[in-house]
C-alpha cells in the first residue's frame, strides 16, 4: 500500500454517488468517513436518484466538506421543464451536469431536451456526463451526435459502454472523454492501444460496487483498484486520468 499512500492526496475520482441504490442506501455521512480513510484529493459527487429532489440534494451536498467534494448536477427531464436555462440550479455551484438515460429512459425520446441541457452546460462552461450502457437508448453511440454538434463542450462517457462504440466516439470527437467506472481492464487497454489514453478520467462509481459485491470492504477495494490500475498502466498515465484531467476539465 506504499504506492497508494504516496499518491493518495493527488487522486481525484470523477464519479461517486450517495443515496438509495436498489436495496442499499449510502448515507452521505458514511461517504465522508470512507473518503477520510482513503485520503484522496477530490470527489465528484452526485445522487443516484430516479426522481429529482433538487432542494434535498442541494442540502446534502452543501453539508459535505467543500474542500474534497465537488457537486454535480443530476438533471432529470422535469428539471429542464422547470427552467430550461438551468439557472435555478446555480445555487449548487456544480461542476458537471449528469444525464442518466438508463435510470430515466424517456431521455432517449427527447434529443432536443438534451440539447437544451448541453446549451446550459456550454454557457456555464461545465462538462456533460452521460451514463453509457445497459440498453440501446444509453449506449455510447447515441451521444456521438451531441459531441459533434457541440465541439466546445466537454463530454464524459461514464463507463464507456459498449467499448467499440466508445472508441468510435473518442476517435471522432476530440471533446469526448471516458470515465473508467465499472470498465474492465481489457476495455481500458483497448482505449490505450488506440492511442486515446489521455482521454480517460479516473472514476469508480463508489460505493455502489458494494451492492454488486456485498462481501467487499470498500476502503480495501478502492486501494486495491488504484494499485491494479497503476500496475497495469503505469503511474504516469494513471496520474493523467486521476489528477491532470480532473483539474483540466472539471475544476478548470
Ligand atoms: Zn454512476
Amino acid at each position: 500500500m506504499k504506492t497508494y499512500d504516496r499518491i493518495a492526496t493527488k487522486i481525484c475520482d470523477c464519479h461517486v454517488h450517495y443515496g438509495q441504490f436498489r436495496e442499499d442506501c449510502y448515507d452521505p455521512k458514511e461517504l465522508v468517513q470512507w473518503f477520510d480513510e482513503l485520503g484522496i484529493d477530490k470527489v465528484g459527487i452526485m445522487p443516484i436518484s430516479m426522481e429529482s429532489d433538487f432542494p434535498q440534494d442541494q442540502k446534502i451536498m452543501k453539508l459535505l466538506p467543500q474542500k474534497r467534494f465537488v457537486p454535480y448536477l443530476w438533471v432529470n427531464p422535469e428539471m429542464v421543464d422547470a427552467d430550461p436555462s438551468l439557472k435555478i440550479y446555480d445555487t449548487l455551484n456544480y461542476k458537471v451536469i449528469k444525464i442518466h438515460s438508463y435510470a430515466r429512459k424517456e431521455w432517449d425520446t427527447m434529443p432536443d431536451k438534451i440539447r437544451t441541457v448541453i446549451q446550459a452546460a456550454y454557457i456555464k462552461s461545465v462538462p456533460v456526463m452521460f451514463h453509457t450502457g445497459g440498453w440501446r437508448g444509453s449506449n455510447a453511440i447515441q451521444f456521438y451526435k451531441f459531441c459533434r454538434e457541440f465541439p466546445e463542450v466537454t463530454f464524459i462517457l461514464a463507463h464507456g459502454k459498449p467499448i467499440s462504440q466508445t472508441l468510435t466516439v473518442l476517435k471522432g470527437a476530440k471533446n469526448a472523454y471516458v470515465d473508467n467506472s465499472f470498465m474492465d481492464i481489457e476495455s481500458i487497454k483497448m482505449v490505450c492501444d488506440a492511442g486515446l489514453s489521455s482521454r480517460i478520467l479516473f472514476g469508480t462509481d463508489f460505493p455502489i460496487m458494494k451492492t454488486f459485491w456485498p462481501e467487499i470492504n470498500l476502503v480495501d477495494w478502492y486501494k486495491n483498484h488504484v494499485i491494479e490500475l497503476i500496475q497495469t498502466f503505469g503511474e504516469k498515465d494513471f496520474m493523467v486520468w486521476a489528477n491532470e484531467n480532473f483539474y483540466k476539465l472539471i475544476l478548470k
